[in-house]
């Protein structure tokens, strides 16, 4: 049963984001389905404020002086997950509240492959979608078939994968006009959904070994460079560890920043911001951040 809609206002986004920091946003709109959202942004008229869309917040840090706009949180009604068809030809749905772990099983359990490298990654289909998310040689878009969006006005439509310019870790439209994402038709391998579970929790356990997933983090803070890693670069220029209050360069993967208590947006911000400079002052190199930043300073 799909949750009920709700309307809030001054919503803290140190609990919709994966940083656990950040100021408010002015109102947040969870909806229950993607109809629903088409109505309410048809009828209701937020026109001095933007429309921002979040999804588990895993990518993103809201500065402390908040967000003037007004936020979708499509992570709990925009939930829609489902195979059509069958054998090769199978599509899947998935709106863009549902958590990639989640398709990755459904994917496997339904006796398809391919898309195990989205199970450890803690986003939704629509910030997945936004951001190209990738790991392990794959990326989101190498499986996407067609995509379903929505204006601010509430209006739907459905694209082509043509209709994107799509890179690592980046995605523009080739089309004027704002649009946001409500769900994706994926296309996986049919095959074996035992290897595909099997190979799922391997790659979990890779990540358990590899990240500091115990503390309040958002992935990786930069992209790597041509032919190089950030967390190389930032290991090797002695940054593992680096401060800023509570904010801390994590000593077991250097491309995250952890929160170790109660980090401002700002403490993470700077210290985004130091590492960056450090590393381009000494190997010359300009780490491009992967994270995004919004709202206003305090
Ligand atoms: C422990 C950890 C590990 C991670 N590992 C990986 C990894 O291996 N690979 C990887 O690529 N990323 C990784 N990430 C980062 C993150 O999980 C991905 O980028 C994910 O795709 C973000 O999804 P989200 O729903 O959390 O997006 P959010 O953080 O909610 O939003 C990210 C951006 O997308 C926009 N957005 C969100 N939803 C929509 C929508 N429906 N339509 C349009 N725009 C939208 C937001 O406005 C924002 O600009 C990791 C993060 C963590 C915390």
């Amino acid at each position: 049963m799909n949750p009920q809609a709700t309307l809030l206002e001054n919503v803290p986004m140190s609990r919709q984001t994966a940083w656990r920091a950040g100021g408010v946003a002015r109102f947040g709109y969870a909806p229950s389905s993607e109809e629903d959202l088409s109505l309410f942004l048809a009828r209701h008229s937020f026109s001095d404020l933007p429309v921002v869309f979040v999804g588990l917040g895993s990518n993103l840090l809201v500065r402390d002086g908040g967000l003037a706009a007004l936020v979708v949180f499509t992570h709990r009604g925009l939930s829609k997950l489902s195979i059509l068809g069958h054998g090769v030809d199978a599509l899947f749905y998935a709106s863009s509240g549902v958590a990639l772990p989640k398709l990755a099983r459904f994917s496997a359990n339904m006796g398809y492959e391919g898309a195990e490298f989205m199970a450890g990654i803690p986003g939704s289909v629509g910030g997945a979608l936004a951001m190209n998310a990738g790991c392990y040689g794959s990326e989101v878009w190498d499986c996407v078939q067609r995509v379903r969006t929505i204006t601010a006005n509430g209006e739907i439509k459905e694209r082509p994968v043509s209709d994107y310019l799509v890179g690592y870790r980046e995605v523009s439209p080739k089309h004027e006009g704002k649009e946001f994402f409500i769900g994706a038709w994926f296309g996986f391998v049919a095959g074996d959904g035992q290897k595909s579970r099997a190979r799922i929790s391997e790659l979990l356990k890779r990540r358990v070994r590899e990240q500091p997933l115990s503390k309040p983090n958002s992935g990786s803070v930069f992209r790597n460079p041509d032919g190089d890693f950030a967390a190389r670069l930032i290991e090797s220029n002695g940054l593992k560890g680096r401060s800023n209050g509570p904010a801390v360069v994590s000593d077991k993967h250097a491309n995250f920043i952890i929160n170790n208590g109660d980090a401002t947006a700002k403490n993470i911000e700077d210290l985004i911001a130091e590492v960056q400079s450090e590393v381009e002052c000494k190997s010359g190199i300009r780490l491009k951040r992967e994270v995004h930043i919004v709202g206003d300073h305090l």
